[in-house]
């Protein structure tokens, strides 16, 4: 996320803290939007709650005040300090001074499905931050998230849809994905030049489709949309040929954005059982 201004917020107990772009922090300080971005969570106390990028606490403080579990990773060792002293008195709350793209939720020692995870994200990683958490996608019971709204439209975007790609295929895999809100600049200290939503993804419990090889189907989606422009027949080539596959279920002179997840998990299916069966 760029910034405009490089206001000097105040922080709860007097200490001053220069926003640092390098680590993408714009801070949330209009109340109406933290309200609506707690109701959307609906945190209840018995909840297992993860905060990525806690910041100056705007979304930590209403998310404590439940009394559930809260784990909070934060990068910034100055802000870390704050956070530390700030919740030392809640048992419940622990700050974490780590970077999250190192950071195994499995360490939290939870059940499957539980983790709700929280974050107004550093737009500059935001998507390899959700490749790192979906790869624990068994812990996760759902995660809401502000992002740059042009990455929640991708994200969410459905089959035919401009903004369908590979993001949103490779994360609707996995998980349930509502465009809930969209959020001006002006909720932000500093501002950021883009305009921001809330996005919101809950992990199939059980997946509506499963490929035999994740990795083969994420090579057809990024070969596929490398060449956004060219027929499948022309993008996936050389995948093709190389398999020795000769017959295909699907219509290959299509474009890449019009053809749904379920088609691109039956050609990834259909290559790898013709690289097993060249191997065997
Ligand atoms: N949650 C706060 C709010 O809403 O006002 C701050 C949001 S700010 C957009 C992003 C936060 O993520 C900052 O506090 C920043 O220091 C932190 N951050 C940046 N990179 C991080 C990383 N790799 N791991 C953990 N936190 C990071």
């Amino acid at each position: 996320m760029t910034s405009q201004a490089n206001d000097r917020p105040l922080m709860g107990n007097g200490m001053q803290h220069q926003a640092r772009k390098r680590f993408g922090q714009n801070f949330l300080h209009d109340q109406s939007i933290i309200d609506r971005i707690i109701y959307s969570i609906n945190p209840q106390v018995g909840d297992h709650l993860v905060e990525i990028g806690p910041g100056q606490g705007a979304i930590t403080n209403p998310l404590a005040s439940v009394g559930a579990r809260l784990d909070c990773i934060e990068l910034d060792r100055d802000l870390t300090k704050y956070l530390k002293a700030n919740f030392k008195p809640l048992d419940h709350v622990t700050i974490h001074q780590q970077d999250i793209l190192k950071f195994e939720v499995a360490q939290l020692n939870t059940d499957d499905h539980s983790l709700r995870v929280i974050g107004n994200l550093p737009y500059n990683i935001s998507t390899p931050v959700l490749f790192h958490l979906i790869k624990s996608h068994n812990l996760i019971r759902d995660m809401t998230f502000m992002l740059q709204l042009e990455v929640v439209q991708r994200m969410s975007a459905s089959v035919g849809d401009k903004n369908y790609g590979r993001l949103g295929i490779m994360l609707q895999y996995y998980c349930e994905v509502e465009h809930l809100f969209n959020v001006p600049a002006t909720a932000f200290k500093p501002q950021p030049k883009v305009n921001s939503a809330i996005v919101r993804l809950t992990p199939h419990k059980q997946k509506p489709i499963i490929a035999q090889d994740i990795k083969m189907l994420e090579l057809v989606v990024r070969s596929a949309f490398n060449q956004r422009r060219k027929t499948l027949r022309n993008s996936l080539k050389k995948l093709i040929s190389d398999s020795g596959l000769t017959d295909l279920s699907v219509d290959l002179s299509l474009r890449p954005e019009n053809l749904s997840l379920t088609e691109y998990v039956q050609i990834s299916d259909a290559l790898s059982s013709a690289g097993h069966n060249q191997q065997s």
